[in-house]
């Protein structure tokens, strides 16, 4: 180990001391990490950099801040695990600034996740300028989210969802008969409607666009609902003949006009199923009452500066702040006099302000300002919010904590770094630790205290390689983090571009930021799409680009699974845009993304893959299976003959905590197995079926080296730099990067037929440069196999090792949208108008 210098009895420049950590990976190590400083924690992924900050330091913390609210959640949250370690001492509370894994759980804004929503309401309750006479209103009538505060029309959406003629009757040269009004039910339900518009004299066998429009309007827009004799399966003949001779009915029938049906089924509707579909029958619309600012008028009527609070939300956040700057330094027109007559209002005006300035700056120095406070945040990238969260402890005022971060520069612009370093800075020196896993050079470069973590990923890692400032990393030969630091070769040869095969070529796209801009991508090579966050990048490529080709290949765009989104997803867009030339070369798209790849623990990375339905048949295969007569189904823990029934298959239950909330405790039954005693009697080559799943990678690969099918999937994770990983960690213990690496090698283990267009947005997030480099050799071998590759991507050494490059920007926002430059790496690098440029300019040297 190393030996650290110490101060006894010094608490303030105190050490956080860690003995045998053996979480994970980690093998049973001994470290030292100073308090009060930034501590940076680097190695190649999977080295178990995360099992220590997180896993352990951060883990720990936690479990001591329950323990000490909650005595009696303790046995619950032991069961749930406590990290693998021998003493932890010096360890001050943690808070984890993570990027999230797996889904977002909350609804929320960019105005609430930062809390600046709410001092704007207090702003507007106690500081606005209100229409004589009107009453002064409560920080809670400024909310969407009250009753107080809330558009009694569209009770705080924003947005109304409508039906039309046209939305309800999609195809009007049908007759009623034959389904012309689509949003009504189908089956039985449907026919009983019918039936009654015919009691009721209404002609369901003539085109609907036939129909007067006074009996169209009735049947869809009616609010009323006669209860009518129907004759069941009687044509409109024989039930005039049955009315006029008072015949008994089958049954009475109650009408619904269909509007009456699709909002009522889609308010009160439990099944998501019936929702989506008659979803489909609706637009949405802004609400007319509030402009889509979501409040009631009264409290639209106060603005700051001239702007209600709706209108203020929407602007980016750079110019709320030269709103408020005003009324902060006292400079405000008015002010003068308002101190003279209300001193108290000034005042709390001026205070009010003043917060709010300085919480935007931070995220305006944040490369930030681009955002707008209504902003929500499942449309955020997780860089941008975990910078968000970031900049909130900024101004949070705690101290004595320990901050974890998990690579805060994803996402982010070179240009943007030093102020990333500013705001950790910031933390330090109001007197907090930063334990902060990263590998990005330039934050590395600015630690106090580097931890290498190594020498390779999985069971070859879990070894602290070094501790200590960063000069001493130089002479630790074991560390590949050192050759990135110190090495010579370090930068990437710049080798001659490729000539494009052809182009690709977009125009009038408009989107977000982007107005009405051409582009051209050139095929058959490696392009990366550069530009400062929120320039539109992610906008222009992963957004419409992959819109438009999707919508020429006639593919779906793959809808995320996300309940209850599909709506608001479906109308925020608007767009514009073509493709004018280019898309013979294309036969293919393949979008190779951060999106989780299952939103359950039940898809995991042998699932994914299609790794495992080899591996059950081998399963199947064996002696044993065939004498029980077990199928390939038997070896799945989604199917109920195989698997544990106390979990389902599932590995945990969920154990519900009062006040905290739930953790999840290995299952009672199969101890995390997933399958049932008798499934797990069966094994091949000396291994049952958990066991084979709790494989890493690496391991499988040496297992099944007589399994050529297996092998080839195998082979190929390990190439992408995922040997550590076991085959069924959950979905959701994956990060974004580790997602997209499985999507990536699921794709490279696929027969190349070339002509596929591959899209990628930061693909080397989590990445080391060595990983880095391993992930470059697979993209250039997908292009040398005839595809053409598109990536976003900050890091140079990508950049710079790409055939061509699209600068968009120049700024953020309104500021961007632009491209800038485009180009071969060295023209752009060339580029004075380019903030891509220097950096760029940089790496080649
Ligand atoms: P890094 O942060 O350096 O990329 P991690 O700490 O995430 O590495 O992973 C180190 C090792 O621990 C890897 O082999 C990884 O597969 C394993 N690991 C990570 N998370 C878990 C988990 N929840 N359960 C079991 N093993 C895990
Ligand atoms: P980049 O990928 O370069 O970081 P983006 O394309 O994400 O940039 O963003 C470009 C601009 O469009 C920014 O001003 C951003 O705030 C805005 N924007 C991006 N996505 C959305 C969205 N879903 N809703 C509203 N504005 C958005
Ligand atoms: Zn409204
Ligand atoms: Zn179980």
């Amino acid at each position: 180990g190393h030996h650290l210098p110490e101060t006894p009895g010094d608490t303030r420049t105190g050490f956080v001391r860690v003995r045998g950590a053996r979480e994970h990976n980690l093998k049973n190590v001994d470290v030292e990490l100073p308090r009060d400083a930034l501590v940076v924690f680097t190695g190649v992924s999977g080295s178990g950099k995360s099992s220590l900050a997180f896993g352990t330091l951060y883990a720990e913390a936690q479990r001591r801040y329950f323990e000490s609210v909650a005595p009696y959640a303790r046995r619950l949250i032991d069961q749930a695990g406590v990290p693998e370690f021998d003493a932890i001492d010096g360890l001050p509370p943690a808070v984890a600034l993570q990027q999230h894994r797996g889904t977002p759980t909350t609804r929320s804004s960019v105005g609430s996740v930062t809390t600046i929503a709410n001092s704007l309401r207090l702003l507007y309750s106690r500081a606005g300028t209100y229409p004589p006479g009107q009453p002064h209103l409560d920080s809670d009538a400024f909310s969407p989210n009250t009753p107080a505060g809330a558009c009694p029309n569209c009770h705080g959406l924003g947005r109304v969802y409508e039906v039309t003629e046209q939305s309800m009757v999609p195809d009007d040269s049908l007759t009623i008969r034959e389904r012309a009004i689509a949003a009504w039910p189908p089956a039985w339900h449907g026919q009983n409607l019918r039936d009654i518009l015919v009691t009721l004299g209404y002609d369901v066998d003539r085109p609907w666009r036939d129909l007067p429009q006074k009996d169209r309007d009735w049947i869809l827009f009616t609010d009323e609902q006669p209860t009518v004799p129907v004759y069941a399966g009687f044509t409109p003949a024989e039930t005039r003949r049955a009315l006029k001779r008072k015949e008994p009915p089958s049954y009475m029938g109650t009408f619904t006009g269909a509007r009456k049906y699709v909002l009522q089924t889609f308010a009160t509707t439990q099944s998501a199923l019936m929702k989506k579909r008659v979803s489909q029958y609706m637009v949405s619309g802004e609400c007319r009452l509030c402009q889509g600012k979501r409040l009631r008028r009264e409290s639209l009527s106060v603005t700051f500066a001239g702007l209600d609070i709706g209108e203020l939300s929407r602007l980016p956040l750079k110019r709320v702040a030269g709103i408020l700057r005003p009324a902060a330094d006292g400079t405000a027109p008015g002010a003068a006099k308002l101190a003279r007559e209300h001193p108290e209002k000034a005042l709390v005006t001026q205070r009010i302000a003043k917060d709010l300035l300085a919480r935007i700056q931070v995220l305006t120095e944040l490369g930030l300002g681009y955002l707008s406070l209504e902003r929500s945040t499942p449309t955020l990238s997780p860089g941008e919010l975990q910078r968000l969260r970031l900049a909130t402890q900024v101004r949070s005022n705690l101290f004595g904590v320990v901050y974890v971060l998990d690579e805060p520069s994803a996402g982010l612009h070179p240009a943007d770094t030093e102020s990333l370093l500013k705001a950790l800075d910031q933390l330090k020196g109001s007197g907090n630790s930063l334990f902060v896993v990263e590998h990005e050079v330039d934050v590395i470069r600015h630690a106090d205290w580097i931890v290498d973590v190594g020498p390779a990923a999985g069971e070859k890692g879990g070894q602290i390689l070094y501790s200590g400032p960063l000069e001493g990393l130089a002479a630790v030969e074991a560390s590949q983090t050192r050759r990135y630091l110190f090495g010579a070769g370090t930068t990437t040869k710049r080798r001659t571009p490729r000539e494009p095969k052809g182009w690709l070529r977009l125009e009038g796209v408009t989107r977000n930021n982007l107005h009405g801009l051409d582009v051209d991508f050139p095929l058959g090579v490696f392009t990366s799409v550069t530009g400062v966050s929120g320039s539109g990048k992610s906008s222009l490529v992963s957004q419409v680009l992959v819109e438009l080709v999707a919508e020429q290949l006639g593919h779906e765009i793959p809808e995320e699974e996300e309940e209850g989104e599909e709506l608001e997803r479906s109308v925020v867009l608007t767009t514009g845009g073509r493709i004018v030339a280019g898309m013979e070369g294309i036969k293919r798209l393949v979008r190779v993304d951060q999106k989780p790849i299952g939103r359950t623990p039940r898809s995991n990375l042998a699932t994914y893959t299609g790794l495992f339905d080899n591996v059950r048949k081998l399963f199947a295969a064996t002696k044993a299976a065939r004498a029980r007569n077990y199928d390939v189904g038997r070896f799945s823990f989604n199917v109920a003959k195989g698997r544990c029934e106390t979990c389902e298959g599932e590995g945990f239950v969920s154990v519900e905590l009062l006040f905290l909330p739930s953790v999840y405790a290995p299952c009672p039954t199969c101890h995390g197995a997933r399958y049932n005693a008798k499934t797990l009697e069966i094994q091949y080559r000396g291994k049952n079926i958990a066991e084979v799943l709790g494989m890493t990678v690496d391991a499988a690969y040496d297992f099944f080296s007589e399994e050529p099918q297996v092998l080839r999937s195998l082979g190929v994770l390990r190439e992408v730099g995922l040997g550590y990983l076991r085959l069924g960690q959950p979905a959701t213990e994956l990060s974004g990067g580790e997602a997209q690496r499985i999507k990536l090698a699921t794709e490279l283990q696929r027969v190349q037929r070339g002509n596929t267009l591959y899209i990628l947005d930061e693909p080397t997030t989590g990445l080391h440069p060595a990983d880095v480099d391993k992930l470059m050799t697979q993209l250039d071998g997908l292009v040398e196999a005839g595809n053409t590759v598109i990536l976003v991507e900050h890091d140079m050494r990508v950049v710079a090792a790409s055939d061509w490059v699209i600068d968009i920007g120049p700024g953020a926002g309104d500021e961007g949208g632009r491209v800038v430059v485009a180009g071969t790496p060295a023209e752009v690098a060339a580029s004075s108008a380019s903030r891509t440029a220097p950096f760029l300019a940089e790496e080649g040297e």
